[in-house]
């Protein structure tokens, strides 16, 4: 690991200040050092907003809820307003990692940890995203990698907590010491390899990540998230789905199916919601919402394993999220 120095903060304005000359934030710090161990990244300073109090806590508004930058998967998936009324985030966060993981990582940082390839991840492989000419992945160990949608670069989304924020049409805070604050939608966070390789997200470097804010959930929404991984915990997932259903009655007004670890940018799928729209949930239903998601699916030499999992995992959270259906030992968490 590279020498570094620490500016330890306990406002947003003092840490902003920090924010320059290639100065990284330090959350929970289970991704960046990961990083900084192994060479990937090696910044000159960190500025460790860990002991900001004002980025701590769970709210809920008139509008929804707020949930602090710092706040831990393990807070979030136990906040018993978040296990009542936004389920799939409750799931997709305590299904993350391991269960101290889950205690230091935050969601800030879960939402902004860069992806889980190994080329990426190791310092000896410099690719596409380190700004090179260069896709191992295509032609190397591609077990883990896209199924659809990758272009140039077919390392997956690798956040949990982004497929169900996702889902609840959630956006972040950004704020920046000279251009003030901006609210992004999740669905606008990530930047595809192919728009920009070497930058995973819209953050700018001298922006923090404040909040995530998500608005109430319409009535009659059900919601869930699932994510199964080559383990039972301590392990990112190969394939993961998070359903929101806007119930009337039996009836299914408004389906958002959404899935992470199917492309580089977590992906809502259309063509899935379509099969779920306007109609009773019934186990055929949730089949052919499963099966829906498939189309276009491309996969690489060593993943179509991938393209038989994400319908199994599209069906039973579809029917978990409806209610028919009880939680599936085998999903990791
Ligand atoms: C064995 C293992 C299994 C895992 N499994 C999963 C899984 O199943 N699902 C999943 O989603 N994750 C998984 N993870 C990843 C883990 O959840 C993330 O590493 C963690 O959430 C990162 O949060 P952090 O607070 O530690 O972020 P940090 O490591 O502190 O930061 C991560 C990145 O975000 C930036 N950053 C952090 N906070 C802010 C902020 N507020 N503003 C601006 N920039 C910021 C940092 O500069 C850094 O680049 C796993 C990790 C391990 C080690
Ligand atoms: S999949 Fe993406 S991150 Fe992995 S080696 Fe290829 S370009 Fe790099």
């Amino acid at each position: 690991m590279n020498a570094f120095t620490l500016a330890d903060c306990t406002t947003v304005d003092g840490a902003l200040s920090q924010l320059k000359d290639g100065a990284v934030v330090k959350a929970g710090g289970v991704d960046l050092l990961d990083r900084m161990k192994n060479g990937t990244t090696q910044p000159e300073k960190l500025v460790n907003i860990r002991n900001i109090s004002a980025l701590r806590g769970i709210e809920e508004t008139d509008k929804g809820l707020k949930i602090g930058a710092l706040a831990t998967l393990t807070e979030i998936s136990e906040h018993p307003v978040i296990r009542k009324q936004y389920q799939i985030l409750s799931d997709a966060c305590g299904s993350a990692a391991t269960p101290h993981i889950r205690n230091m990582a935050t969601v800030g940082g879960n939402l902004l940890q860069p992806v889980q390839c190994w080329y990426y991840r190791s310092a000896e492989f410099q690719c596409l995203r380190k700004g090179k000419d260069f896709c191992f992945a295509f032609n190397g160990l591609n077990q883990y990698h896209a199924i659809m949608d990758y272009g140039t670069c077919p390392a997956v989304a690798p956040s949990s907590s982004a497929v169900a924020l996702l889902g609840l049409n959630a956006a972040v805070e950004l704020v920046s010491a000279k251009r003030g604050k901006r609210l992004v939608a999740i669905k606008d966070l990530y930047v595809h390899p192919d728009a920009n390789p070497t930058k995973f997200t819209v953050i700018e470097p001298d922006e923090l990540l404040t909040g995530v804010m998500i608005p109430k959930p319409a009535p009659g929404t059900r919601s869930a998230y699932q994510k199964y991984g080559e383990k039972d915990s301590f392990d990112w997932a190969v394939a993961d789905a998070g359903i929101v259903l806007e119930m009337d009655g039996n009836t299914c007004r408004r389906a958002v199916v959404t899935m992470g670890a199917a492309s580089p940018v977590v992906r809502r799928s259309p063509q899935a919601e379509a099969e779920l729209t306007g109609k009773p949930i019934t186990e055929a239903a949730a089949r052919a919402a499963g099966k829906a998601a498939m189309q276009g699916a491309t996969p690489l030499s060593m993943n179509a394993y991938k393209v038989d999992m994400f319908p199994v995992a599209i069906y039973r959270t579809v029917l978990l999220a409806a209610g028919q259906m009880d939680r599936d030992p085998r999903a990791a968490g």
